[in-house]
């Protein structure tokens, strides 16, 4: 499967590009490898050639992944819309969960942490297209949301997350990530505690330049590297909607 790793190279490259473009230092722009749906073989490839940063969507997922990768060092973060009867389970495999948009979810998250005594880098997922079948919290809702976030020291806010609209007319694109970097600078002026905000996790293989130009530090990359997947994605984020 030597396609990965061209893949891989071709993406590397594209940073570059709109790093360069955008007058920022490739070192800038982490790579999370967005794995939903694929094989541990296929994601041990990628880890190979010197990947370090693994996204998941599922939490059964992680698990059944667990064993096979464990001896390649990574990291692995949760990215897609965690139940709350799952966050002990998950909380086994991830060192962050970049979709935190709900309070019942953070005092799940709270409770769990307690109990095992740590605390734990967490992002808050924000609804930026406005989109019913999107997850992340309501921008107008976020300074509320993050300011209760911001009293449980179990919880180090590294960042903001947002999935950009899907649309071929990259000024909407565009204004959901400018709206993400936007809510990051108020929130930083605010100076909440357990908030060090240093990480904007926005774009995937159809955006990624213009979430770079708009100070993207952490791009989550799936299709460009593994190919297409077989299921939709309104399966990973529309199922379960929980009843905020
Ligand atoms: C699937 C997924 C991605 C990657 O999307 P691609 O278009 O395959 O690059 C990024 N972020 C989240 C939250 C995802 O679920």
């Amino acid at each position: 499967m030597i396609e990965i790793k061209q893949n891989i190279a071709v993406i590397r490259k594209r940073i570059l590009v709109a790093c360069n473009r955008s007058g920022r230092p490739e070192e800038a722009v982490k790579l999370l490898l967005a794995t939903k749906t694929v094989p541990a073989e296929n994601i041990r490839i990628a880890l190979e050639a010197g990947e370090t940063l693994v996204g998941e969507n599922k939490v059964q997922e992680v698990k059944s992944k667990y064993d096979f990768l464990k001896t390649i060092p990574h990291e692995t973060h949760f990215i897609g819309h965690l139940q709350t009867n799952k966050v002990a389970e998950i909380l086994k495999y991830a060192t962050c969960i970049q979709s935190v948009d709900r309070m019942s979810l953070v005092q799940k998250l709270d409770q769990q942490l307690l109990k095992e005594g740590r605390s734990m880098d967490v992002f808050l997922q924000v609804n930026t297209s406005n989109e019913a079948s999107k997850f992340g919290a309501d921008p107008s809702e976020i300074h509320s949301f993050a300011r209760e976030v911001s009293r449980y020291d179990t919880l180090k806010v590294r960042g903001l997350m947002t999935i950009g609209l899907f649309s071929a007319e990259e000024e909407k694109v565009r204004e959901c990530f400018r709206l993400l970097r936007e809510i990051k600078l108020e929130l930083v002026e605010e100076q909440l505690p357990n908030f060090t905000l240093e990480e904007l996790s926005m774009g995937m293989s159809g955006d990624m330049e213009t979430a770079i130009e708009e100070g993207a530090t952490l791009i989550r990359v799936g299709t460009a590297i593994f190919g297409q997947r077989s299921y939709p994605d309104s399966y990973y984020w529309n199922e379960d909607k929980e009843v905020r």
